[in-house]
C-alpha cells in the first residue's frame, strides 16, 4: 500500500487521496464501509498514472463516477477508488458535436446541447451519473439511450487508450464493452442535429417534472434497482407481487414507485440487498419472472 501512496504522491497532492474513506459519502443510495484507497484525479494523466501504480504495486483498482447506479457492500472496497467528477468534466460543443470528460455530469452535458440548440441529449438531463458512467451503463430514459447520440468515446481498455466507435462499444442495454471488460471511458462524443432551444428546454422541463412527480427524489436510492425484464416493467411486477412499501431495515420499497428501493434512514448494504433478494424470490414466486439488478454490487 505504501508503495501506492508513494506513486501517487509523485503525480497529485496529498488532499486529492484519503485513506479509509466510507463509500456511504460517495454513493447517491448512502450506503458502503469504507474504501481503503480513495483517488481524485485532477486530469487525464494523473488518472492514467493511478491505473498504472495500482497495477504496479499489485492493488485492484476500480473507478467510479457519482456513484448514482452502486451498492457497495458495508465491508466496503479492498484497494483503490478513484472518482471522476468535477476535476475531470469539461464540456465542449463544436458545431453539431458535444464532447465531454467522464467526470461531467450528464445534466450539465445535456444542458450545454440544449444552449447551442443541439437536440437528441434531452433525456439524459435527468439522470444523475456522470458521462463516464452513464457511457459504461448506456444510461437511458424516456425512449432515448446514450447509445442512440453516441459518436465515438475514448476508452482505456487492456491498458491502451482507444477510440471505440459507437459500433465498437457494443452498447445494449444497460451493458458495453468497457463495463463487461473493466474499460474506462475517459472522454466522449456526441453527434447531435439542429433543433429549437426553446423546444429542447420544454422537452427537459417535462421529463423532469415526469421524474418529480413519479420517483422518490426525497430519499437516497440509486433509482431503479432491476433492469426491465422482456415484455415487463419491474415496477409494475414488484406491486403486483404486494411489495410496494415492504422493508428490511432501512431499506423500503418506495410507496411511490417500487421499481427504486429507498434508503429510509441507516439503511445498511445488507439491508438493501436482503430487500433486493427478497422482491426477487417474491416477484418470481407471483409472476414467474426473474428480476435481474440494474444497480451494481460491489466490495466485500
Ligand atoms: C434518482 C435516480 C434516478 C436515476 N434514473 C436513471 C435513468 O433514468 N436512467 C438510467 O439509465 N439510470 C438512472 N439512474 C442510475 C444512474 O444514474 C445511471 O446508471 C448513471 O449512468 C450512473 O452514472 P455514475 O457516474 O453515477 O456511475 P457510478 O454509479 O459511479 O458507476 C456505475 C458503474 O459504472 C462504472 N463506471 C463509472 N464511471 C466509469 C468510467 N468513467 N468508465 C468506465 N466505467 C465507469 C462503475 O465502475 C460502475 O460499475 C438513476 C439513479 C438515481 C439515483
Amino acid at each position: 500500500m505504501s508503495a501506492l501512496y508513494e506513486r501517487l504522491m509523485r503525480v497529485a497532492a496529498p488532499e486529492q487521496l484519503l485513506r479509509g474513506e466510507p463509500m456511504a459519502a460517495h454513493t447517491t443510495f448512502r450506503v458502503g464501509g469504507p474504501a481503503d484507497w480513495m483517488f481524485f484525479p485532477a486530469s487525464e494523466a494523473q488518472l492514467l498514472a493511478a491505473l498504472d501504480a495500482a497495477r504496479e504495486a499489485g492493488v485492484p483498482a476500480m473507478v467510479i463516477g457519482n456513484g448514482s447506479n452502486l451498492i457497495v457492500r458495508d465491508g466496503g472496497i479492498r484497494g483503490l477508488v478513484i472518482v471522476l467528477g468535477e476535476r475531470m468534466s469539461a464540456v465542449r460543443v463544436d458545431g453539431e458535436i458535444v464532447s465531454a470528460q467522464a467526470g461531467a455530469p450528464l445534466g450539465r452535458v445535456a444542458a450545454a446541447a440544449q444552449a447551442a440548440g443541439l437536440t437528441g441529449l434531452e433525456f439524459a438531463s435527468g439522470i444523475p451519473g456522470t458521462l463516464g458512467g452513464g457511457c459504461a451503463m448506456n444510461a437511458g430514459a424516456y425512449g432515448g439511450q446514450l447509445s442512440d447520440a453516441l459518436l465515438d468515446a475514448r476508452v482505456l481498455l487492456d491498458g491502451a487508450v482507444r477510440t471505440l466507435t459507437r459500433g465498437e462499444m457494443e452498447m445494449g442495454y444497460r451493458t458495453t464493452l468497457p463495463l463487461r471488460r473493466g474499460g474506462v471511458v475517459l472522454e466522449a462524443r456526441f453527434a447531435l442535429a439542429r433543433g429549437d432551444r426553446d423546444a429542447i428546454l420544454a422537452r427537459m422541463r417535462e421529463l423532469n417534472a415526469r421524474r418529480r412527480e413519479k420517483q422518490p427524489l426525497n430519499f437516497p436510492s440509486a433509482g431503479s434497482v432491476f433492469k426491465r425484464p422482456e415484455g415487463h416493467f419491474a415496477g409494475a411486477l414488484i406491486e403486483q407481487a404486494g411489495l410496494k412499501g415492504a422493508a428490511i431495515g432501512g431499506a423500503q420499497v418506495s410507496p411511490r414507485h417500487a421499481g427504486f428501493i429507498v434508503n429510509t434512514g441507516g439503511a445498511t448494504a445488507a439491508d438493501v440487498l436482503a430487500l433486493i433478494a427478497h422482491v426477487q424470490r417474491e416477484v418470481l414466486r407471483a409472476s414467474g419472472v426473474r428480476l435481474e439488478t440494474e444497480v451494481r454490487v460491489v466490495g466485500e
